[in-house]
Parts: structure tokens; sequence; C-alpha cells
């Protein structure tokens, strides 16, 4: 299989690679399934693809959230009613562009109405295992109106429940993939169909063996074309999005965010993991598991384009910067182990275990013997509609050890090779210290990252994110 893969040394052009007969999958985003013109971009992209394709697609813009709003008790009854109409406008606007909808429109009928169904079941019961299945509505809705696209383009495309292949763990909200289960039936099922027809299917979404919908996390499609690209031994595969590949910093951020041409699948998984949008961090751990290298790109017809390559990078690389992350809404919690605390006795490991059973993965801990620093990540607030740290949570947690709670702080993470060794770097962050609140500020033990966290309005953090894209990049 290592041969076959698309290897560091064998990489190319993606227009040229696109034509020569290649296995491969294909992700498209949600911005990339917005609207009817979205589609047609996202369309010519694969248009020119000669070998076994799959296609795996998001919910379109805004409809996975919408989703979760309305699985929400506290969203506002008023604004739930709105929430189903824009998740119906968005298809029924896209349907009205298509020269043949009534071939699709039963079908899409269908899934707007399970929406309701789905709505109205959590609004007397909320459990997570009815979320994912309403939260699935999104990307069965888009795939299959992306499917009749590409067959009103002339070809012969054919839309694929995910959920017979991409099997998962009952955690549901964020299910693991059950690998071998998974390439199995990728094997029977979806690799002989991707010889005969283009598969058009869903990312985020999966199900357990017993057949309950479940959903892989928060933008996990990333993480669901590698894993079929592995599962089905592709040769690569390709995450196309909103920009032509990984930059520098989020070009949301400042314009002078500058293209990457490659990077080593350590510092993607490092710039990931320290929240830079573009990939979901898992992405990478099937594309290691395969040896695949990939290639993020522009959808939406912009050139350029970013390989994250396969091998494991040399250990002697020269320091250097390779990009920059900002993530807001962090919480930095520090329980204070007094001396009347300390007689309860372990209190870290009580406060752990309490994280751990509350499902709360922290970013973050140090812990000493006068106290326990723990990182929360709530960037996903609005998202969620409640923080990660709700009152109960912190109540609960004041039982264990008297707590002081810091909201609002962002973390900045610089992402590159050796950065202990790093000059430039080092003379940026005396005079960062001199004149930024900077609460912690930390290298990572791989030497890959170095985070900063800072007290600072998220606008002062973006400043100096532009700072630090100018200073070590210009
Ligand atoms: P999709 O819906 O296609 O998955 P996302 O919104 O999840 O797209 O990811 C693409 C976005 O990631 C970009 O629009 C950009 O704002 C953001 N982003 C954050 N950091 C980076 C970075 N270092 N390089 C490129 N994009 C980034
Ligand atoms: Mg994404």
């Amino acid at each position: 299989m290592q041969n076959r893969t698309m290897q560091d040394r064998t990489i190319q052009n993606i227009e040229d690679l696109l034509t020569q007969n290649k296995r491969s999958v294909h992700k498209f985003g949600g911005t990339s399934m917005a609207n009817f013109e979205a589609m047609q971009r996202s369309a010519q992209v694969v248009l020119p693809i000669t070998g076994p394709l799959v296609i795996v697609v998001s919910a379109a813009a805004t409809v996975t959230r919408a989703l979760m709003h309305l699985s929400h008790h506290n969203t506002p009854l008023q604004e739930q009613a709105q929430l189903i109409q824009d998740i119906s406008r968005i298809h029924q606007d896209i349907l009205a562009k298509l020269v043949h909808p009534e071939v699709i429109q039963p079908a899409v009928d269908a899934l707007l109405r399970e929406v309701k169904q789905r709505h109205a079941a959590l609004q007397i019961e909320r459990t997570l295992a009815e979320v994912d299945a309403l939260l699935s509505i999104g990307e069965r809705l888009s795939s299959l109106v992306f499917s009749q696209v590409l067959v009103e383009l002339g070809r012969d495309a054919v839309w694929f429940d995910v959920r017979d292949v991409m099997k998962t763990s009952n955690h549901h909200g964020e299910a693991e993939p059950l690998l071998s289960e998974i390439k199995a039936r990728a094997e029977t099922s979806l690799s002989p169909l991707s010889e005969q027809k283009i598969v058009v299917t869903q990312g985020y979404i999966g199900a357990t063996l017993e057949g309950a919908t479940t959903t892989l996390g928060k933008e996990s499609s990333d993480y669901s074309a590698a894993l079929l690209a592995e599962a089905l031994r592709a040769d690569y595969f390709a995450i196309w999005t909103d920009i032509p590949g990984v930059f520098t910093t989020d070009p949301k951020i400042t314009a002078a965010a500058r293209p990457i041409q490659t990077i080593s699948m350590q510092n993607a998984l490092a710039l990931t993991e320290a929240g830079a949008k573009v990939l979901h961090p898992r992405t990478m751990l099937p594309a290691l598991r395969a040896g695949l290298a990939f290639f993020v790109g522009s959808s939406q017809g912009a050139g350029g384009g970013t390989w994250v390559l396969s091998q494991r990078e040399d250990k002697e690389k020269k320091a250097e910067v390779v990009a920059i992350s900002l993530r807001q809404e962090q919480i930095l919690l520090s329980f204070d182990h007094s001396p009347a605390n300390l007689i309860k006795g372990r209190v870290s490991a009580h406060i752990m275990a309490y994280l751990d059973e509350a499902e709360i993965k922290p970013a973050f801990v140090y812990a000493d013997h006068l106290s326990t620093e723990i990182l929360l990540d709530d960037s996903l607030r609005e998202f969620r509609r409640e923080s990660i740290l709700t009152a109960e949570h912190s109540q609960n947690l004041q039982v264990l050890a008297p707590i002081s709670t810091e909201m609002n702080l962002q973390l900045i993470a610089i992402i590159g090779n050796r950065l202990d060794q790093h000059e430039g770097l080092r003379k940026i962050l005396a005079a960062f210290i001199k004149h930024y609140k900077i609460r912690v500020l930390s290298f990572g033990m791989s030497s890959h990252t170095l985070f900063m966290l800072v007290h600072e309005t998220l606008a002062v953090a973006k400043e100096l994110v532009v700072q630090l894209q100018q200073e070590l990049f210009e």
C-alpha cells in the first residue's frame, strides 16, 4: 500500500493528479455547499477527475448551527420557527435553480419534515442520540442536492448513505470510528460502487452497529474524508474549502497571511490542535496511519493550495516558524489547595475525575502541591448555546477546592520546528512580555508549539497575531 499512496516524493500539481486515474476522496465544506453557485463551482473541481471518486460533503453553511440551536430548549420559540424556515429556504433556493428538481424534491421534502418531527421530539426530551439524529439531516440534505447538481452536469453520480459504512461507538456527539468495521464495509460496498459511479456521501455523521445515528464531533467532515480515504486505500484525498490552502495565519485576521505550499503532518496537527479552523485536528490521524499525503485547496476557483506531507519531519530541521493560530474564549480555572483543603487528599485527582465524568477535556493542566490550573476551551459556546463550564459544574467543582475563574482569555499558538532554538522568536517574546498581559507562556514538549495565553480582549489578541505575522514572515 505504501507504494500506491501519494508519497511526498510523488507529490505533484493537483490539476495533473486529477486526471491520472487515481482513487481519491474529495471533501467539500459548508461554504462550498452554501448555495447553487457555490455547488456549481465545487462541481467544476471534480468534473475533470478520472479515477474512482468518493465525494464527502458537509451541510450547507449555517445549517448545522441552526440544527444545533433547534435542539436546545433555551432557544426562543420564535427563533426556532425562523431557523426551520431558514433551513428549508436554503435548500428550496437551490432546487429552484435545478433543471429537474422533481427528481429529488420528494426526498428533500421528507428530510425537511424530519427536521420538524425531530425538533418536536427534542422539545419533549433532549437526548444526545436524538440531537445527533437531528444534526445528521444537514449533511443528508446537502449530499442529496449536490448529487443532483452533478447529474445535471452530465455525470453518473449517486447518493450514498455513509451510515452504512461509517460505523462508530455510541458516544453521541463525538463518536469514535470503528476502523475495522469501516474498512470491511468500504471494501464490500463503497469501493465497488465508486468504480461504477461518482459517489456523493456525507461527512460528520455515522452510525452505531445497531444503526443509531451518531456524529464525529463539530467540523469533523475533514476527518470523515480522511477515514474513508484510509478505508478505501485511496491514493490521496483533498479538502476543498473557501480559501486556497493552509495559511501562515487565518486570512480572516489579516490579509498579510500567506499560503503555505507544504506543511508537515506534525505541524498541521499542532496548528489545528491549537485551534486553526482550516482542518479538523483528527484529519491527520488516518493520514498518518495510511502514510497518505493530502491536499487543501479552494473549491471556489482560486488556484494554489497546500500539500500536507506524509513523512515525519526531519529531527535535524532548522528552527523556523510555520504558522500562528488564535483561539478565543478560553477559561482558566485555578483551584487553591490551601492547607485546609489539602487534608482532603488528592484534590487534583478528584478534579480530573470530575471533569472526565462530565466529559470536559481540559486544554491544559498544571498541578503542584498548592494549586491546580486548568484551561478550558469555550470557543464553541455560541454553537453549543451554553458554556462548557455550566453553573452546575462550577458549583460541583467549588466543593472540591475553592476556585478562581478567569474568563475571556485568548490562546495564541506559534507553530513550527525547533522553536526553542529560534532567535527571532525569543526577541519578539521579550518585547511582548513587556507590553501585553501574558498569563501563561509555554513551549509544547515537542518544540513544535509555543503557547501564549493572553489576558487581553479578542481585538488586542488579533493585533498581536498581526504583529507576529509581520515580524516572523516579512
Ligand atoms: P469548511 O466549511 O470548508 O470546512 P472552515 O470554515 O471549517 O471551512 O475552514 C476554513 C476557514 O479556516 C477559513 O475560511 C479560515 O478563515 C480559517 N482558518 C483559520 N486558520 C487558518 C489557517 N492557518 N489557514 C487557512 N485558513 C484558516
Ligand atoms: Mg471545516
